[in-house]
């Protein structure tokens, strides 16, 4: 902090990040509107997730829910499959209930106050600041990943960004250094060099308009700051699902409340553990489901990591002998032909399964 007690230093700073982002802002396309629900849905889409990813998907999204009262009036299986491959469906969910609790609460309208919002499902401080200090010009910092980074090596932050006393010092440095005018513009410029020039692995110091203040730089410490986060290590995870056919249809069940894809539809699915086979597995997961059946040959199988687990799932395929879904497992389950599975939420390795098996039918 004790480089941005200069005011010259921190005007600096304010003007070359300024006109930096004028000349180099990537032209994306929630920065083409700036209402409040444009840059809501496209925050919330960033977090975890490349600038080149959303794009489409938030392209699509907006165009099939406009508005908040079009995105209240969905059914949340529609939010879910408009969100798939995203990942994280928590953030789709969540963004759906805020979308109905505005129009409950707020006639469909965003207000521009931080204590409504962050009442809101899924909007933590940085949601909440990005919206209105985009939307509204409101005087709010704002903190993610891209920004923690540049302003960690701005300022010659060593201590590990996660822990309370740092995040202080950043949130306060990011505060200290709005502008007066031009408030979404700054917070974006901060994420934007952090995506663009100061990225995580060789940063581009020659061409970074903050070089000549950034104490990283001038210490030849960019690979050292911000200090790299703890990872807890990858798991191997073995599964088994099972596609059981009843005359031309597939049982599909919908995913628990909690759980990693709740909402989510899958055909039923368990861990194999290593003193099992997936033959019993699939057994004794069809018998919780009140379903008997033959089971056949292997469909496929496939691999998917998704945050720290490397996941491997073997599909068998089953033929229905009797007995009906019975909830508990799961809380639904639907008798689908191949053609429907479009319709429902899938993970990204439950589609894969869906794709098998659309192949596999003719
Ligand atoms: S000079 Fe280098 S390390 Fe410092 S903010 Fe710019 S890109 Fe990042």
């Amino acid at each position: 902090m004790q480089l941005l007690r200069d005011a010259t230093i921190r005007a600096s700073i304010r003007r070359r990040l300024l006109a930096w982002f004028a000349e180099h802002a990537r032209d994306l396309p929630w920065r083409r509107r700036r209402d409040p629900y444009a840059v809501w849905v496209s925050e919330v889409m960033l977090q975890q997730t490349q600038a080149a990813t959303v794009i489409g998907y938030f392209e699509r999204f907006v165009q099939q829910f406009p508005d908040v009262a079009a995105l209240a009036a969905a059914d949340e299986q529609q939010v879910l499959r408009a969100w798939e491959g995203l990942g994280y469906y928590r953030r789709a969910r969540s963004l759906h209930r805020a979308a109905r609790q505005l129009c409950r609460d707020h006639a469909g309208h965003i207000p521009d106050d931080a204590q409504s919002l962050g009442r809101l499902p899924g909007l933590g401080r940085y949601t909440v600041n990005a919206i209105l200090s985009q939307a509204y010009e409101r005087r709010l910092p704002i903190l993610e990943t891209n920004s923690r980074r540049v302003l960690c090596r701005l300022l010659g932050e060593r201590g590990d960004p996660a822990a309370a006393p740092v995040q202080q010092r950043l949130w306060a440095a990011a505060t200290a250094l709005l502008p007066r005018r031009r408030i979404g513009d700054f917070n974006q410029a901060l994420m934007e060099l952090g995506a663009l020039i100061c990225t995580p692995d060789q940063p581009a110091c020659a061409r970074c308009p903050l070089a000549r203040h950034c104490r990283a730089c001038r210490q030849g410490a960019q690979a050292d700051i911000p200090r790299p986060a703890k990872r807890p290590p990858v798991e191997e995870v073995n599964e088994v699902a099972v596609a059981v056919w009843r005359q031309r249809r597939v049982l599909l069940v919908q995913c628990p409340e909690a759980g990693r894809w709740a909402g989510m539809w899958e055909l039923p699915r368990r861990a194999v553990t290593a003193r099992s086979t997936p033959d019993r597995i699939a057994h004794q997961l069809l018998s919780e489901l009140g379903i008997d059946a033959d089971l056949g040959p292997q469909l496929t199988t496939v691999r998917h990591g998704v945050t720290r687990f490397r996941i491997q799932l073997i599909c068998l395929e089953a033929t229905h002998r009797r007995g009906s879904f019975r909830p508990g497992l799961y809380p639904a389950g639907h008798w689908v032909a191949p053609p429907e599975l479009a319709a429902y939420p899938l993970s990204a390795p439950q589609r894969r399964l869906a794709q098998a098996l659309a192949v596999h039918c003719h």
